[in-house]
């Protein structure tokens, strides 16, 4: 049975309007959107938007909140960080790896997000074949739990740096070899039965993936119409090590091997050189930034301008999953760059609007780096949207055409009044 809702503005992707109505079908789906749609619409009180897109999440990662924050010798690094990561993998077991992804899942709904780019690397639950991908279900499991719509990025890591063997936990995230990584890719796209869960294909990094590994990793994505997701350039002993051993960069590594098309997603470009990175927006890459993780984890700052005036689509994601919040995401994203470059405005629109880019970044972006038909309230896409209380103190004072702005700097977590995936209330 089809539902008709008229709230009191409708985010239309450039600007909040007034007395819009919106059809949604009885699987969840957006079936019409305008000022003149038949019927006797529901009305609601309040602004309606798209609901956000996480495009990067390590879920499991929940598990290391208050960890690895006290520092009594010296300040660490991310490789210093990755440790308390890799103690948290060895307990991992499916039943924890569920409850963890739930706990971060329902976290990122009560925030905003409807949609989530699983990252998915540990997918054993422990040593022998009776555990081999067994967390593969363990966060299929928490994402129907928790109604989450779910890109999972299933991915392949075979070596501990470049040229270099598995080690320790990372046992627990051997793909073993590209064929047998794509026969479970194919094995698990055909188990999956919920309309909203699909698969993706990632090679983890140039330290965990060869590069003619890569490449067929890359090829395969193109085969199968999926996204394909890599994290590239967070650190720069990463970049070091790849000018070692192939004598130029990871990003231009991918570049000169072809693994460049519109379902590429880079993860982080923290250190990306601005040529590099013009050549990879050129060929129809993508950038997925995480600006609380990189600040967590003092990876460094992006060169967003150069990304903006390449006009990447960018999209975010809360990797460590410290905070599920997708407005401070997109405040971070901007803010830090204020702080860096002591200039505002940073992530602009064409007129210049910078809440309604980063709202564009957060939504849009997100959906098409999962290629998911989300992040618009459009005809055709899934009905995953936020109900934002406009009485809200936070946003209380902002005119019609403040509002983006006023949601992304200032909004507080309540002001969202309703979160619906699919059409459903969560
Ligand atoms: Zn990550």
């Amino acid at each position: 049975m089809e539902r008709l809702i008229e709230p009191t503005m409708v985010w239309d992707g450039t600007a909040f309007r007034r007395g819009m109505r919106v059809g949604i079908d009885a699987q969840g789906r957006i079936t019409a959107v305008g000022v003149d749609l038949p019927g006797d619409p529901e009305r609601l009180s309040g602004a309606l938007l798209p609901g956000f897109v996480n495009a990067h999440s390590h879920a499991f990662q929940f598990g290391l909140r208050g960890v690895a924050e006290t520092f009594p010798e010296d300040p660490s690094t991310f490789w210093g960080w990755r440790e308390a990561m890799y103690e948290l993998v060895d307990t991992l077991d499916a039943d924890r790896c569920r409850a963890l992804s739930a706990a971060s899942f329902r976290e990122m709904i009560s925030h905003g997000f409807t949609s989530v780019g699983e990252f998915h690397y540990v997918r054993h639950a422990g040593s022998g074949d009776a555990h081999r991908h067994t967390l593969d279900h363990a966060v299929l499991d928490a994402a129907t739990e928790t109604g989450i719509r779910l890109r999972l990025l299933v991915a392949c890591y075979l070596t501990g740096d470049i040229a270099t063997p598995l080690d320790g936990a990372q046992a627990r995230f051997d793909a073993e070899s590209v064929d047998h990584y794509l026969r479970r890719l194919d094995d698990l796209m055909a188990t999956i039965d919920d309309p909203r869960h699909t698969v993706g294909v990632v090679a983890h990094s140039v330290r965990a993936v060869a590069i003619e590994d890569i490449v067929r990793l890359h090829q395969a994505s193109v085969e199968r119409h999926l996204p394909f997701h890599i994290h590239l350039e967070e650190a720069p002993k990463e970049i070091e090590t790849c000018r070692a051993v192939h004598g130029t960069t990871p990003m231009r590594l991918l570049l000169d091997h072809g693994v460049v098309s519109d379902n590429v997603v880079a993860v982080h470009c923290t250190h990306t050189e601005p040529d590099d990175m013009r050549d990879y927006v050129a060929a129809g890459g993508r950038v997925c930034l995480c600006p609380v993780t990189e600040a967590n984890l003092g990876d460094g700052i992006s060169d967003l301008p150069v990304m903006c005036e390449a006009g990447a689509s960018l999209s975010v994601g809360t990797d460590l999953n410290s905070r599920t919040d997708p407005l401070e995401e997109l405040r971070w994203l901007e803010y830090v760059q204020r702080l860096a470059r002591q200039r505002r405005g940073v992530v602009r629109g064409i007129d210049g609007d910078v809440g309604r880019a980063l709202l564009e970044i957060g939504t849009v972006g997100g959906a098409d780096a999962l290629d998911l038909q989300v992040g618009r309230i459009e005809p055709g896409h899934w009905a995953d949207c936020l109900l934002c209380d406009l009485e809200h103190p936070s946003i209380a004072g902002a005119n019609d055409e403040q509002l983006a702005s006023a949601l992304v700097f200032s909004g507080q977590r309540d002001v969202l009044k309703q979160v619906m995936i699919g059409g459903e209330t969560r």
